[in-house]
């Protein structure tokens, strides 16, 4: 009860700051939530530079709980790859993967059996091409092609290896963030597709439309990957199935020039001293990288460990969502 109106209102002020103080905390503990969603990542304060599969808006996802469930087709091709695709995660552990992500072999009649793409099969190619299907696709099994490792220089298994699983865990090729390709000749790559092994071929079969016109096999990616030529692990992805620390317009200093998952120069070229990936700002063929970057790495914790993008309009997107939200309007309504 309240007698004296001076009072009255102190009390009625009391009331109000506390409900001001736990909507901060509310909002607080929300805005935090969104900003990071797992404790192992949080906004990268260095410069590491990454690109990944969007599993927030598209039909991809992720492997639950970061862990691969793999097995080989056959035996023989066990014998043969096991111990590479073994060294190969190994590697990405020792770079600073976390041993969260795993790859777990799982027995092959409920692998093969199984309705992929829940589980990963692992073969051996015939002619000595490598491949991998990037992520989970529920359209497409997960699969990864590795040619017979004595086919390869020993100092280069591990690396393809690794890779291939970069690939399989959602990492895209560093230079087909299509952040780098937007701003026509300011790029920070210089791509030359007719350097590439059976560039001459494609084009005699396609015409010159085929091959250059919009929707070309050296200027569209999908076109390239649905002829099979290599083109395809250049040209940029297309933007809405890409998730990158890079804003459009992305130069020279975005590139992670260090990541495994950047080509080199002469990779599927007709001659090694014609690379067909280029730095602009130096005129050298693209570098051949050994190992995990740092970028790689943060790539894969951002993938895996981030709960959405953090943009604020997002942030207020979600906030109006909140169930707390018919508080604070109320709050709101009630001091005007
Ligand atoms: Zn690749």
């Amino acid at each position: 009860m309240c007698n004296v109106s001076m009072v009255c209102k102190m009390k009625a002020m009391r009331v109000d700051l506390s409900m001001a103080m736990i909507l901060a905390i509310l909002l607080s503990l929300l805005l935090s939530s969104v900003d990071a969603g797992h404790p192992k990542w949080e906004p990268s304060v260095s410069n590491v530079k990454w690109v990944h599969q969007d599993v927030f808006k598209t039909r991809f996802h992720r492997w639950l709980n970061s862990r691969i469930e793999y097995c080989f087709d056959t035996e023989e091709t066990k014998g043969i790859l096991g111990p590479s695709v073994e060294n190969g995660l190994e590697y990405w552990h020792h770079a600073g993967l976390s041993e969260e992500f795993q790859m777990i072999e799982i027995e092959r009649q409920a692998c093969l059996g199984r309705s992929r793409p829940t589980s990963l099969v692992i073969s051996l190619s015939q002619d000595g091409s490598i491949s991998s299907t990037i992520g989970v696709d529920p359209n497409d099994p997960a699969e990864m092609i590795l040619a017979n490792p004595a086919q390869l220089s020993p100092e280069r298994i591990i690396p393809i290896v690794a890779h291939e699983i970069g690939h399989v865990f959602g990492l895209y090729h560093e230079h087909q963030d299509p952040r780098f390709w937007d701003s026509g000749n300011q790029g920070p790559f210089i791509f030359y597709c007719d350097r590439l092994r059976g560039y001459q071929e494609i084009l005699q079969r396609l015409g010159f439309i085929g091959v250059w016109g919009k929707d070309g096999v050296c200027t569209n990616s999908r076109a390239a990957g649905r002829e099979g030529f290599s083109s395809s692990n250049f040209l940029p992805e297309p933007p809405e199935m890409t998730v990158s620390s890079n804003g459009w317009h992305a130069n020279d200093g975005d590139v992670d020039w260090k990541s495994l998952m950047l080509y080199e120069g002469s990779a599927f070229c007709a001659n090694r001293n014609e690379p067909a990936l280029v730095r602009r700002s130096t005129g050298e063929p693209t570098p051949l990288n050994l190992a995990p970057s740092e970028g790689d790495i943060e790539g894969l914790n951002h993938m895996y460990y981030a709960s959405r993008d953090t943009t604020f309009g997002e942030i207020l997107m979600v906030y109006h969502e909140s169930r707390w939200n018919h508080l604070f309007m109320r709050h709101v309504q009630r001091n005007n």
